[in-house]
């Protein structure tokens, strides 16, 4: 480390930005409560790094969010719509315009009719923002050799003048953390994810390798605790970590959330392969201080470890048109062999309104809105032509001043399941 931790508040940021300078790299942490303070880190973060940026304005930019499964940002699952919309607007604001939004959702590689990116609202979210958007699930491959099989990943992956990784923390069963290194897993084509478990920590490895993202910008706005990476509960860290080291990244987001980086497989590996430094781990512990001790991930049951055998891969595709029935799924969950149920019913979603008698105008709506809609004008009639439907502030009104008119179809599950534990 070069120097001690630098905190400041720039003239113009409204939060706490803290730097920590390591010989590999420079990691910034935010500490954010709202949009403002969201664009605000964001724009630190690009400013501080744009010596790493392409010098064509032209070049393609790659975003890749965590967007795994249809359940939204503030259930703790995928990443935060303003930290995306922060850094596609500190993108343009640098001159760039060629940004395109890209994932392989695990969900709808099997069930093709569900579109992740729909359910997400990523299609109106881009078009709002005036970007592409691209499901790495479904676009050319180029074979790769991980630790244990060839794999495909999407060719754009390799291909971009330059990538920005947003992952999200995440506790994860099998992993115990999901967020920078793990978040490259999307970029694995549909079912050759699978291989990725022949050995997960040594093909993260793998994939960190041959994939490289020029920046890490990681959602620790409202983080995933408990039964990760699908099943858990959503933990506000309120906390945005930047660098362009994945290792060191990870490495600090254990400190930050005190998980222990030694159980984590692909972090050991790293360390073995000198990815850091016994140093590096000294400087971390000593300038890092945890904000919390995050509910770890429940190791997965016996029948669960069974069903994941790959030696069992085969009679699970045979099997699928019964285990895909929604009381066999149902069954599987209660027994805690899957983490989630997915709904084929599709939302209809037309608008929320606002209840006048009930709205303390408390502004939260405001504070959680990814197109950044005003407080006065979030649930009126008619609807701003900002709004994408995404539900954030339906998610966070704290008085149920905000109603849904449409159908809720896949949503319903989702909301009774966020107002249960928040
Ligand atoms: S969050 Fe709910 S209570 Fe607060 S201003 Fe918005 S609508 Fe009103
Ligand atoms: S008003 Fe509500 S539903 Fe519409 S974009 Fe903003 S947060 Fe999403």
């Amino acid at each position: 480390m070069k120097q001690n931790v630098v905190g400041y508040k720039s003239k113009e940021a409204s939060c706490m930005i803290k730097t920590y300078n390591f010989r590999e790299d420079n990691l910034l942490l935010g500490t954010c409560n709202n949009f403002k303070e969201i664009k605000d880190t964001v724009d630190e973060i690009v400013y501080n790094n744009k010596e790493l940026l392409p010098k064509s304005k032209d070049s393609h930019i790659l975003l890749k969010p965590n967007l795994n499964n249809d359940l939204n940002a503030l259930t703790g699952n995928s990443t935060d719509l303003r930290i995306i919309a922060a850094i596609v607007k500190s993108l343009k604001d640098h001159g760039y315009c060629n940004i395109t939004i890209a994932d392989g959702p695990n969900v709808g590689i099997d069930r093709r009719n569900i579109d992740v990116f729909k359910r997400l609202r990523i299609d109106k979210f881009a078009r709002f923002y005036n970007v592409n958007i691209l499901n790495l699930n479904r676009c050319d491959a180029i074979k790769v050799k991980l630790a244990t099989d060839y794999a495909n990943i999407a060719s754009v992956c390799l291909k971009a003048d330059f990538i920005i990784n947003i992952p999200k923390i995440k506790t994860h069963a099998e992993a115990i953390m999901s967020s920078v290194m793990k978040n490259l897993v999307g970029c694995v084509i549909g079912q050759e994810k699978r291989k990725m478990h022949n050995d997960l920590a040594r093909n993260i490895i793998c994939l960190n390798e041959v994939i490289k993202p020029g920046l890490h910008i990681v959602d620790g706005i409202i983080a995933m605790e408990g039964n990760g990476p699908g099943d858990g509960k959503p933990r506000k860290l309120g906390i945005i970590i930047a660098g362009h080291n994945p290792f060191l990244v990870d490495l600090a987001i254990t400190k930050l959330v005190g998980l222990d980086w030694q159980k984590i497989g692909y972090l050991n590996l790293a360390r073995n392969k000198g990815y850091f430094t016994e140093k590096d781990i000294m400087q971390i512990g000593k300038n890092i201080s945890s904000i919390v001790n995050i509910e770890k991930a429940p190791e997965k049951n016996f029948i669960a470890k069974i069903s994941e055998l790959k030696e069992l891969y085969w009679l699970k595709k045979l099997m699928r048109s019964v285990t895909s029935q929604k009381s066999i799924s149902e069954l599987a969950y209660k027994l805690k062999i899957i983490q989630d149920l997915y709904s084929l019913e599709e939302d209809e979603i037309e608008a929320v309104n606002r209840d006048g008698e009930k709205c303390l105008s408390c502004g939260e709506c405001n504070i959680y809105c990814p197109t950044g809609i005003e407080t006065q004008k979030i649930g009126q009639m008619p609807a701003d032509n900002r709004c994408i439907n995404c539900l954030y502030c339906f998610f966070v009104c704290p008085n149920d001043a905000l109603k849904i008119t449409g159908k809720q179809g896949f949503m319903k599950r989702h909301i009774e399941k966020y107002k249960a534990v928040v």
